[in-house]
């Protein structure tokens, strides 16, 4: 009942704010329509494929195994980019490509990376996935009517604040990091960290990490971690502190930049640019890089 008034007042919400902001600047950019690049063949001698998703969602594989984290939402603010159909049928029943995945990794509950009836459907078509995440997401999908099915396949794992738990989850070394959401209103918000190996790299997302302070990140040892790939929400690569995070306390060999609204895509991109001229900015749906 609640979680129906919830849905009914966030489509409102929404659908009033898509129409102030129409009237305001002309009509929105959708981020359903972003094109789709043409396949990328795979290089020789990458390990390791990386598929961007949507907004925070990223596939990762190497040798036969998946990893995806906060890849499974669905349209929630106009200004973050979801999965459009037929995609996110196709990751939400494990059609293929989405028909390998091992683990599902999920940073935190906000809507934007993740719906818990989404990873439910998932779950649920695809016997060999976990999920590994935090006690306010796995409540989520708890709540559901019908989730006994899948229920030993919800692996809780929620350290505190500047805390780790290593887990082996499909196979794969994890280690989910208690990194936070930042102070305020998301002070409360269990937002995970994840340090995935795979394909013999080393792989960092750190969720809706906030930058305010550095003693958090400063806490995990990460610039000793031999980070291959960080997957970084722009306001890391935007800002004085975010810079400060990444030059001191991550120092991963390649960035890539996620979470960009889609109505500021541009000015994000060049931004970033500014700051890390080597970052690559996950842009378009689908696209892949490899490592
Ligand atoms: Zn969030």
């Amino acid at each position: 009942m609640k979680r129906g008034w919830v849905l009914v007042a966030a489509v409102a919400v929404a659908a009033i704010a898509t129409a102030y902001a129409m009237t305001r600047s002309g009509p929105v950019p959708d981020p359903a329509v972003a094109p789709q690049r043409p396949a990328v063949p795979r290089p020789p001698g990458a390990a390791l494929e990386v598929t961007y998703i949507a907004n925070e969602g990223v596939l990762i594989a190497a040798g036969g195994t998946q990893v995806l984290i906060d890849g499974l939402h669905r349209r929630y603010r106009s200004s973050y980019p979801f999965l459009p159909e037929p995609y996110r049928e196709q990751i939400e029943t494990a059609q293929a490509p989405f028909d390998e995945i091992d683990v599902i990794l999920v940073s935190h509950m906000h809507l934007d990376h993740f719906h818990p009836e989404a990873v439910a459907r998932h779950l649920r078509h695809n016997a060999a996935a976990t999920l590994v995440s935090s006690e306010q997401v796995v409540r989520e999908i708890q709540t559901l009517a019908d989730y006994a099915d899948i229920r030993s396949r919800l692996k809780t794992i929620t350290p505190p604040l500047k805390q780790r738990v290593a887990t082996v989850a499909g196979g794969v070394q994890v280690e989910v990091l208690g990194v936070g959401h930042g102070s305020g209103r998301h002070a409360t918000v269990q937002n995970l960290g994840h340090l995935v190996t795979l394909g013999g790299k080393r792989l960092l997302h750190v969720g809706d990490a906030s930058t305010e302070d550095a003693s958090i990140f400063e806490a995990f040892n990460l610039d000793q971690a031999d980070i291959d790939i960080a997957f970084l929400p722009a306001w890391f690569l935007t800002s004085d502190e975010g810079t400060a995070i990444v030059r001191q306390h991550i120092k991963p060999k390649h960035i890539v930049a996620v979470h960009m609204p889609a109505d500021e895509l541009q000015r994000a991109v060049a931004q970033i640019g500014e700051r890390f001229p080597d970052a690559v900015p996950f842009t378009t749906l689908l696209e892949k890089k490899f490592y």
